[in-house]
């Protein structure tokens, strides 16, 4: 087989892939497809109805179906196909799509992988008790509220405390479902410390240190019972409960393919230009570093964009791969892999996430060579950045191996 059906196939038409297909129509490549398994375009902020979008690439704030509209203004001649799930990723540019009028293989030079991240739900927490309706998380909810119209619950209850969880808050309060309380595991929330004052003003108690023990309730939820370490417990009458944050990238095609993946995070292999461990492939936005703002995702789109663009002209970069790992503390880095360009020094920027909060030196070595020392004040969901990394490592021995660690636990 030697015939490409598209230049680029992207999956995943949220911001990310929104900003790669920009950047290859502007760039001159014409046979792009992004296929989207929904039957709208535009991932999260479709039914994001909340003007917490486009301050980077707008510099001024746009609700979700806004900020998406004004994007794709920005890709007129990029052909968009909904209702189409990508099943199965294979190697040489092969995958396989599920459409309403069957299943189809197609061949592309190459494909990004824009997929997005989802909450871990109930089950991925482990939360005991009964099973019944009402339980969703943030995104569940904002497709009922905002794409149906519907109310799915009166009284609500909200875990978690990330920036995820307060707009739950505000999408209840739109709603006028009655949010009865936040239950967050630590003692303080997760989100930047003013967004309590939200949940003040809507008078809503936050309980710290506590997590759900009990749901109850057969066909309908009735109530639920949260408890601390400390033996204290607390009975919460609601018909919903929604869980909100924890994400985790959308990562099913690459982990069931032939990609290699980070054995610490599971996160797919990328790297500093998004290009997973087949050279045809790249991953890109919230699948690879959960989660992070759409502005950021549409930002990285773009750049990945224009690599490939150049890929497609130039042909990949030759070389091997020097795998990038992290120590105790931190839960994702990217890139996780690094290609170093042939005969020159590379500077690359990291961004990572911690698991719990974290003042003080982040280290960066080379084998044992200290490359980027600074102090960080870190807090978990929020991305950090370490930018211009510089390594003088012309070749790419599979040997050489590079570390990144929280220097003072
Ligand atoms: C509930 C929720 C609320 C959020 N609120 C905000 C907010 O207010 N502001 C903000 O900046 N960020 C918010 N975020 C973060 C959000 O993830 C980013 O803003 C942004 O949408 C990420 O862009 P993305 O392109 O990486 O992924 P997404 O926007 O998630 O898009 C991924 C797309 O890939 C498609 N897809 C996945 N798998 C397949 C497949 N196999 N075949 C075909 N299509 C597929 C999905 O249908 C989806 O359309 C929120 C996230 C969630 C979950």
């Amino acid at each position: 087989m030697t015939a490409y059906d598209y230049d680029v196939v992207i999956v995943g038409s949220g911001p990310a892939g929104i900003g790669a297909a920009t950047a290859l129509s502007r760039a001159g490549v014409k046979n792009i497809v992004v296929f989207d398994r929904e039957t709208e375009i535009g991932g999260i902020p479709r039914h994001t109805h909340h003007a917490s979008f486009g301050l980077l690439v707008f510099k001024r704030p746009l609700k979700g179906p806004k900020y998406i509209r004004a994007l794709i203004k920005r890709c007129p001649d990029v052909q968009f196909q909904t209702s189409t799930t990508v099943t199965a990723l294979h190697k040489d540019g092969i995958i396989e799509i599920a459409t309403p009028d069957g299943m189809e293989t197609i061949r592309a030079r190459h494909i990004i992988l824009a997929t997005g991240a989802r909450e871990t739900p109930r089950h991925g927490r482990l939360t005991s008790g009964l099973r019944p309706q009402g339980v969703m998380t943030t995104g569940a909810l904002q497709q009922f509220v905002y794409g149906a119209k519907l109310r799915p619950f009166k009284r609500a209850v909200i875990v978690g405390t990330e920036l995820v969880s307060f707009s739950a808050l505000w999408t209840l309060r739109s709603a006028g479902i009655k949010p009865v309380a936040m239950i967050e595991e630590n003692p303080r929330i997760t989100a930047y410390r003013p967004a309590t004052l939200f949940a003040r003003l809507l008078r809503v108690p936050i309980h710290y240190n506590s997590q759900i023990t009990d749901i109850s309730g057969i066909s309908e939820l009735r109530e639920i019972r949260i408890g601390t370490h400390s033996g204290q417990h607390r009975t919460i009458a609601c018909d919903g409960v929604i869980f909100s944050g924890k994400f985790v990238g959308d990562n099913n095609i690459a982990r069931a393919s032939h990609l290699t993946e980070s054995s610490t995070t599971q996160i797919p292999k990328v790297d500093q230009n998004w290009i997973s461990s087949d050279p045809k492939v790249s991953i890109i936005g919230n699948a690879v570093h959960p989660a992070d703002m759409g502005d950021q995702c549409y930002i990285e789109g773009v750049s990945a964009g224009q690599t490939v663009a150049k890929i497609l002209q130039d042909g990949p970069d030759a070389g091997g791969i020097i795998e990038i790992t992290h120590g105790k503390g931190i839960k994702m880095a990217t890139p996780n892999i690094l290609r170093p360009r042939q005969g020159e020094s590379t500077s690359i920027d990291i961004s990572l996430h911690v698991a719990a909060p974290y003042t003080g030196t982040i280290v960066v070595k080379f084998e044992d060579e200290v490359i980027y020392a600074k102090s960080k004040r870190c807090m978990p969901a929020r991305r950090i950045t370490l930018k211009n990394v510089t390594l003088n490592v012309t070749d790419s021995d599979p040997a050489h191996h590079i570390h990144i660690s929280l220097a003072d636990i």
